[in-house]
């Protein structure tokens, strides 16, 4: 890459990016040519890893500190998201999640849940989209989970906020396909990092075969980028499997609508 090359990309804002898959963004973004802005809220380890990928790269990373579950907080990220033009690439993964069931799970914590992990990235899209449109540039990267389409497998809300996400995605990237803004849906499934110990379950307690590195999920989703890929799931093997169950979906939406039931529903039938 050349240097106006690198001087083209713009900036990258990432949310979550004090630790683990966002971190690792930051770096791999940073190493692109991206000029870099990291939110989180942990001042102290934006910091420092602001320092070390500038001494690295020698890119600019400005470190945003927000909360993004709380309401004031996320609007101050959505207004620098308004107000900076050199912002094009939003990158969603601010999250949070548990293997709790349902019903062993406190209701306040799957609200703060539902704020962090669909409030926030669909407001920060919401800011970021039409600055994108506006100027023909710019790319969503919204960090969902394989539980998007397995929500039997850990904590319910948790899997239904990553479903939204994805949908959100798949929208999104229809209704902008002719406007110059890419959006990617990233499906990591269990993925090394602290994610798994807040949660409750430290990721040591997993089959270690079902578990990926967090640099290696970040540049497999990266490769998936670069193919733009609508959705990309680093760690399924098998491309025609996903092909395969997308079609099938693609070809139920034209059958989903009727005006009138279908036969097995129809009384006495
Ligand atoms: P992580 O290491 O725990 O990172 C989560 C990041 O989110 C941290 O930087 C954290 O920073 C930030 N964050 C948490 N609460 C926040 C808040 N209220 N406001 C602002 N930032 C907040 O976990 P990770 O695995 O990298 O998670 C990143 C994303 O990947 C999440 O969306 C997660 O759902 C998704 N994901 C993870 C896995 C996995 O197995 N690890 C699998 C599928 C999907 P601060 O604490 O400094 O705020």
């Amino acid at each position: 890459m050349t240097a106006s090359d690198s001087a083209s990309l713009g900036t990258a804002l990432i949310t979550g990016a004090s630790s683990g898959i966002g971190a690792l963004y930051a770096d791999r973004l940073a190493r692109r040519g991206y000029d870099l802005i990291l939110v989180a809220r942990n001042r102290q380890k934006l910091d420092r890893l602001a320092d070390d990928i500038t001494n690295r790269t020698g890119r600019a990373v400005e470190v945003f500190t927000a909360d993004l579950g709380d309401a004031a907080s996320l609007a101050t990220v959505e207004d620098k998201l308004r107000q900076d033009a050199s912002i094009t690439l939003l990158v969603n993964n601010a999250g949070i999640g548990t293997h709790t069931p349902l019903l062993q799970s406190d209701v306040a914590r799957m609200t703060e849940m539902i704020h962090l992990n669909v409030t926030a990235p669909m407001r920060l899209a919401y800011a970021a989209v039409p600055g994108f449109v506006a100027r023909s540039r710019g790319a969503l990267i919204n960090i969902a989970s394989v539980v998007a389409i397995a929500p039997e497998t850990l904590n319910g809300v948790y899997g239904a906020s990553k479903a939204f996400v994805l949908a959100f995605s798949q929208s999104l990237r229809h209704e902008l396909a002719a406007q110059g803004v890419r959006v990617q849906a990233v499906l990591p499934g269990a993925t090394a990092t602290d994610f798994w110990a807040l949660g409750g379950l430290p990721v040591e307690h997993l089959p270690s075969h079902i578990v990926m590195r967090a640099d290696d999920l970040v540049d497999a989703a990266l490769v998936g980028f670069d193919r733009n890929e609508a959705v990309t799931i680093p760690s399924l093997h098998d491309e025609q499997a996903w092909q395969t169950y997308e079609a099938a979906r693609q070809a139920l939406a034209p059958q989903l609508s009727s005006h009138q039931p279908a036969q097995r529903y129809l009384a006495g039938a």
